[in-house]
């Protein structure tokens, strides 16, 4: 993309760059020196000897002929030396003049100025010409002679009347009988042609920029012509005019009619096809092959047309119920009217997937293009989701995509999206080439009025010239019509309007990486200023998605680990296959529910039977996959190790997390009590498991020194207390103070014994109710006003201890929402614990009401942190202007964290994206009860957790990501007998990254094309936003370490190997996404 530079200065609102322009043309303004004006000539000289003055006075305001004059005696003066007047007098001037050395061959010019008016003789009596002075409309100038000749004299009189243009009068045209005027200007000069061309040029830009239609395409260049002449113009030298000049001269060389001035739209077939919406996902495929069949039939009608379709997951149900139609598609594709778009498997949400799912979007789709096309897509393609991460620049271009393309934004109610073609920055500084089309829709006409949409809001016309139509009716309306492709083909080139053409996208953007100059970047998440419900709406769907997505991550750990294994044991019984098909499967299906009406809640109850179902086959699938990796771990390692058969109770326990973790779990009660300390209700008895290794497992064997009770004295505790009658939660970590309501009302962090985190009369874990009517799209949108009307949920709770300690203490606490609704609460700390944990239990009936928790800390800050893909964002916590204001609800993924420079607090939770911050008051959405397009949305059972976490340090330097991880990734365990458990370490660190501070391994697998298990794909990303340095250390016999990309492409970057070990050093920029490719012996 060289050439195609980003912008480093802002765009400059038009007003202010007409007044630039103005003072750069004026001869008037205090900054004269720095403009134009000053160059139009050169090599000034004035005095003698070059210009000598004498004058003779005519006296009694008579006018006299020029013998008379001549004849009279001339006195000597210099330029300053006297006034004259009085009004309507006459002063005859004699002018002598000696050309310098320095005007030698030049053109030499006599500048008079008097702000009177004046008419040159030549000494024998003849009238050359005219001089005025003053009111606009000066003539200052007299050719002495058009090439000089040094030391040669020149002669004239000026006959000077002591009265302007308009007389001698004052404002109200009074006539002044003493006015007086003196020598302003007596000058020699000498032109300077090319600047005074210039200047004439830019008179005439300027004229177009500010006098012709305002906003066209013509007039935006004129603008962008002259700012850029002021930008380059440096009058002492010459090469810089001779730039400017070119600038000037090509922007006027195009013509009337001539294309290179008009607005150029390229137009490409579409149909916008909900994968599920307002009809359930079989009904989709049947829109499909409607809809495409009949783009095809246009196809071979108007041979010229050209249709773009998106959507990996639509061409294959396409091919499997429709072969012959796929066939189809593919010639037309080879024939270049059909064009492949889009990289990922659906158009899917963009805020709510895992950074993982955003990569396997990508990744399942670019290899179903390459499989079936035999060509991956350079352009991402998402006109409808529901606002754009800020970490798609960087996932889009690991995944071979240059180019973006979306409209959605011209849905925001609030303020209007300043750019439409642009770079758009993620967070951790990549840049893509982004368009968001003028016309504002996906689904246009063509139409006259769609034509001139394009140049009348397009907001970078100085840029680039360039628009993208998309034409067709959507979701089953079968794309462009034959009328339409009529009217494409009349409108391409008419007198008055832009140019337009038939064209693919990829056309259009390789057009515009050509052709466009300096355009503006935009920095972050393109949030959408509408839909904010869609974070909340549908909580079982999130809470599927959530789920899935880390059993899924569980599965692939545990089966590569589990298949490393097979293959270095030499044991038939132990041979273990990874799961490939299964997996791909299960990806398949996850990234399909992520479509972007299903997991933002905005389609009808019978899609959600079918999403529902998905995940509930995801689940039962990652479950049954985790159990037989872990088996075979189990079942490995025993063998390998060949160890005694005594018979023994036990656990093995598995951390998928990539460091050590030692943690309170409840495990399922055998025969025997494991230490009999403390059971719940649920039969399960806690039991504290140290150092279980991270990326590995370790084994428990019962009555040993490995599963120890917990000294008292250190545990947790529940209690009521004495005198307030308040509920108390404490271990070594923290203290929390709950009031009959449930509600917090003290948090100390003993730790840091003088913050109490909750200020004076503030309260924590309030549950309040919002009425939520939207202005229209009910499962779509909760509107700003609110936030203007809600209460608080108290009254008639029931609160008690539930469990004393010590390795887990428990609240729980009971409420009526209303009559209809409840809510109950398990709040926990356990002995080791640094969060408090709230586990939910709702049972929902509702209708336009929505439920949140509010938690007020004793902390100030103007921004808050909230984790999105593989990184995290700040925004804004106050109102300032509309675009903070507008983003008063966001989504965040496991956390949202608001800091001071040395301390903070993270709310993190285990299904929820609706967040909220507003100075030092969080609030997390819980549940929505929109009625439409899903009647029964929301209502029934709910089960969800979050976490409070407070932290030293800002959120940049504590391990807030590690701990929302550890929430949502519990350790699993499996219940072992006889020869298959042993203490210590069952499985050994697959990967460990030293130090783990920064840089988070998130995914292994098995490489799509993997050698027979040979190469392994690794994910890690900086979680905080800062350069980071570690090392990767395995045990396993690596050859090399390849720096991949999304698509798992072989590059010739490799990671450094450290001295002959199997370490290698590890470096990521902000928030980067790194790739491995790790090749094993
Ligand atoms: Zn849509």
């Amino acid at each position: 993309m060289a050439g195609l530079a980003v912008n480093n200065t802002p765009l400059v609102p038009s007003n202010i760059t007409e007044s630039r322009i103005a003072n750069f043309m004026s001869s008037k303004t205090i900054f004269y020196r720095m403009g134009i004006h000053r160059g139009l000539w050169t090599l000034r000289h004035s005095g003698s000897p070059h210009v000598e003055i004498s004058v003779y006075s005519v006296p009694d305001l008579k006018r006299i002929t020029f013998q008379e004059a001549v004849s009279q005696t001339f006195q000597k003066v210099t330029q300053d030396e006297r006034k004259y007047g009085p009004s309507w007098a006459t002063h005859w001037f004699k002018i002598d003049i000696t050309i310098p050395d320095a005007m030698f061959g030049k053109p030499v010019v006599f500048q008079w100025n008097m702000n009177n008016e004046g008419m040159v003789w030549s000494t024998d009596g003849v009238p050359l010409q005219g001089l005025t002075g003053g009111d606009g409309q000066e003539r200052h100038e007299y050719i002495v002679t058009n090439t000089g000749i040094s030391g040669n004299r020149h002669s004239f009189y000026i006959e000077a009347a002591c009265n302007g243009m308009f007389g001698v009068g004052d404002g109200a045209f009074v006539p002044d009988p003493n006015r007086y005027f003196s020598i302003e200007k007596a000058d020699l000069v000498v032109p300077d042609k090319e600047v005074q061309d210039l200047y004439f040029d830019l008179d005439i830009i300027r004229g177009i920029a500010y006098n012709t239609q305002d906003e066209s395409p013509r007039a935006r260049e004129a603008v962008w012509v002259i700012n850029e002449v002021i930008n380059e113009f440096i009058l002492e030298d010459r090469k810089s005019i001779t730039k400017c000049k070119k600038l000037t001269e090509d922007f006027l060389s195009v013509n009337n009619g001539q294309a290179k001035g008009q607005h150029q739209i390229t137009a490409v077939g579409n149909c916008h096809i909900d994968t599920a919406w307002l009809w359930p996902y079989d009904e989709t495929k049947r829109k499909i092959a409607r809809s495409w069949s009949t783009q095809i039939d246009l196809m071979d009608r108007y041979p010229n047309y050209i249709f773009t379709g998106s959507q990996t997951q639509q061409y294959e149900w396409l091919s499997e119920l429709y072969p012959a139609l796929f066939e189809k598609i593919k010639r037309k594709e080879m024939m270049g009217q059909w064009e492949i778009i889009g990289g990922s498997w659906v158009e899917h949400d963009t805020n709510m997937p895992s950074g993982e799912s955003l990569c396997r979007q990508m990744l399942l789709g670019q290899r179903y293009y390459q499989k079936h096309f035999n060509k991956r897509t350079k352009i991402f393609w998402l006109p409808d989701s529901f606002g754009y991460s800020s970490q798609l620049p960087q996932i889009l271009k690991q995944s071979g995509c240059d180019y973006f393309f979306t409209q959605k934004l011209s849905w925001n109610n609030i303020n209007k999206f300043p750019r439409s073609t642009f770079w758009w920055t993620g967070i951790d500084g990549t840049n893509i080439l982004a368009h968001l089309t003028p016309a504002e829709t996906y689904g246009a006409s063509v139409t006259v009025a769609e034509l001139t949409k394009c140049t009348k809001n397009h907001h970078d016309l100085e840029y680039s010239n360039e628009s993208l139509l998309c034409y067709g009716h959507g979701d089953g309306g079968g794309g462009p019509t034959p009328a339409m492709l009529e009217r494409l083909n009349r409108l391409k080139d008419v007198d008055g309007l832009p140019m337009v053409k038939p064209g693919s996208a990829l056309d259009f953007f390789e057009g515009i990486e050509k052709n466009s100059r300096n355009l503006q970047a935009y920095n972050g998440e393109l949030y959408l200023e509408f839909h904010r419900g869609t974070y909340t709406t549908q909580a079982l769907v999130k809470y599927g998605n959530r789920k899935s997505e880390f059993l899924i991550r569980d599965v692939e750990i545990l089966s590569t680990m589990a298949t490393l294994l097979s293959r270095s044991t030499q044991s038939d019984v132990g041979t273990y296959i990874y799961p490939s098909n299964t997996l791909e499967w299960i990806w398949k299906l996850l990234c399909l529910n992520q479509f972007h009406d299903c997991l933002p809640g905005s389609a009808i109850g019978l899609a959600y039977k079918d999403v529902h179902k998905h995940h509930r086959e995801i689940i039962s699938a990652t479950l049954s996959l985790r159990h037989q990796a872990q088996s075979a771990i189990i079942r490995l390692r025993s063998l390998s190790e060949n160890t005694d058969t005594k018979s023994q109770q036990g656990l093995v326990v598995f951390n998928t997390l990539p460091w050590n973790r030692t943690e309170v779990i409840a495990v399922p009660r055998q025969e025997t009590d494991w230490t009999g300390q403390q059971h719940n209700s649920d039969k399960h008895e806690y039991v504290l498991v140290k150092n279980v290794p991270g990326l590995g497992a370790a084994g428990y064997v019962a009555h040993t020194a490995d599963i120890a009770a917990v000294d008292e004295e250190i545990g947790a505790k529940a209690y009521q207390d004495d005198d307030g009658g308040y509920f108390i939660l404490e271990n070594q970590n923290l203290k929390a103070t709950f009031n009959h309501d449930g509600q917090l009302i003290n948090l100390l962090d003993k730790k840091t014994p003088d913050r109490q985190l909750i200020p004076n009369g503030a309260k924590g874990n309030v549950l309040q109710l919002y009425e939520d009517v939207p202005v229209y799209w009910d499962a779509w949108d909760v509107e700003i006003y609110h936030l203007q009307k809600w209460k608080p949920i108290e009254g008639e709770a029931s609160i008690k201890v539930v469990s004393e300690g010590p390795l887990k203490a428990e609240l729980h606490f009971r409420q009526n929402i209303s009559d209809k609704s409840s809510i109950e609460q398990t709040i926990s700390l356990t002995c080791l614990s640094e969060r408090l944990e709230f586990d939910n239990v709702v049972d929902w009936h509702e209708a336009h009401q929505f439920l949140k928790v509010e938690f007020v800390w004793d902390l100030v800050s103007d921004h808050a942190t909230y984790e999105i893909q593989y990184g995290a964002l700040r925004r804004p916590t106050h109102y300032n202007s509309t675009i903070d204001s507008a983003k008063f609800e966001v989504c965040g993924h496991k956390f949202a964290d608001l800091s001071e420079a040395n301390y903070g607090v993270a709310l993190i939770n285990n299904c929820k994206y609706g967040y909220a911050t507003h100075g030092n008051t969080q609030r997390l959405s819980l549940l929505r009860s929109p009625k439409g397009p899903d009647e029964n949305a929301d209502m029934g059972q709910h089960k969800f957790k979050y976490a409070i976490y407070p932290h030293q340090g800002h959120f940049n330097s504590s391990d807030v990501a590690q701990q929302a991880l550890e929430f949502n990734v519990p350790l699993s365990l499996r219940y072992a007998e006889d020869h298959e458990v042993r203490s210590g370490m069952v499985l050994e660190p697959l990967f460990q990254v030293e130090p783990s501070t920064q840089i988070i391994l998130d995914t292994i697998k098995l490489a799509e094309d993997n050698d027979n298990g040979k190469i392994l794909i690794l994910r890690l990303y900086e979680a905080y936003g800062a350069q980071a340095h570690a090392i990767l250390k395995s045990h396993l016999n690596i050859k090399q370490i390849l720096i991949s990309n999304i698509l798992e492409d072989d590059t010739n970057d490799k990671l450094q190997r450290v001295d002959n070990t199997s370490s290698f050093k590890l470096t990521l920029k902000p928030f980067q996404i790194l790739t491995l490719k790790v090749k094993l012996n």
